[in-house]
């Protein structure tokens, strides 16, 4: 049996002795990129169940089948921390899913705002990477990404107790730290390339659980700034 680091999502119930169906993708990935047999370990997470140690019993591309072993580590929810942001350049958008999701954002929302550069984005396509960056960082949860919905909506159904971190370049160079914020549920605001237009700053500062945040004095990308935001909550406000 070779030694196996390799993680597998599935969206299949997890339990020891249960046998798990593997799609064409994850056989074709099993059995012909990485060349596992039956017999070899591989280690599967759901999202729900936590990780459990399973072992090929079919090696097949087209109907591969694995045995869960043991429980290796129960479910680690994340914080409950949204992480808002507008879709930019797809190699960009992409990263910034990979790292709020490393990052343990439990929910991903794409927002179009005004100065949204890209607001066609596929869901299904930020949802894969988002559970390829769980299964690399070892995380046993993986964030749902939302549809994209506009950043008005977004603000007219917000909920009363979720508090949001908007990050405004405006404040670039201020002093407006995330200081004295009590821990419950929050979430991040990231603009696009092209920042937020005046309306919508006023409309962010004018919500009730707003707290406008700057992430220093100088002006970060996009991508930076969610690495940078979600590094800033985490460590005062969530599990690190
Ligand atoms: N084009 C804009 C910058 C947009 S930066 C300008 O020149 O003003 C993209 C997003 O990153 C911003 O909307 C904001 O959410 C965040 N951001 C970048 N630097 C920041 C800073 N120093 N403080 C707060 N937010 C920042």
């Amino acid at each position: 049996m070779k030694l196996s680091k390799i993680r597998l999502y599935v969206d299949h119930p997890l339990s020891q002795g249960q046998s798990v169906p593997l799609n064409k993708d994850q056989g074709n990935y099993l059995f012909s990129v990485m060349r596992r047999a039956v017999g070899d370990g591989v280690l599967l997470f759901n999202g729900r169940d936590g990780e459990f140690s399973a072992e090929v019993t079919v090696a097949s591309r087209q109907n591969g089948v694995l045995v869960c072993v043991a429980k290796t580590r129960p479910i680690v929810r994340p914080p409950d921390l949204w992480f808002l942001f507008a879709p930019i350049k797809k190699a960009r958008t992409d990263f910034i899913v990979e790292k709020a999701t490393e990052m343990g954002a439990s929910k991903i929302v794409p927002v179009q705002t005004e100065y949204t550069n890209n607001a066609r984005i596929r869901r299904d396509k930020l949802q894969a990477h988002a559970i390829e960056a769980a299964e690399q960082c070892g995380g046993t949860y993986v964030p749902e990404v939302a549809n994209i919905q506009t950043l008005r909506a977004t603000i007219q159904n917000w909920p009363q107790e979720r508090r949001l971190m908007f990050c405004d370049e405006d404040l670039v160079g201020a002093k407006e730290k995330l200081q004295s914020a009590t821990p419950g549920p929050w979430a991040i605001l990231i603009g696009p390339e092209g920042g937020f237009s005046s309306p919508e700053r006023e409309l962010l500062r004018q919500m009730e659980q707003s707290v406008s945040v700057s992430l220093g004095p100088r002006i970060l990308r996009a991508d930076t700034a969610a690495v940078a935001a979600l590094t800033i909550w985490q460590s005062s406000l969530g599990d690190w």
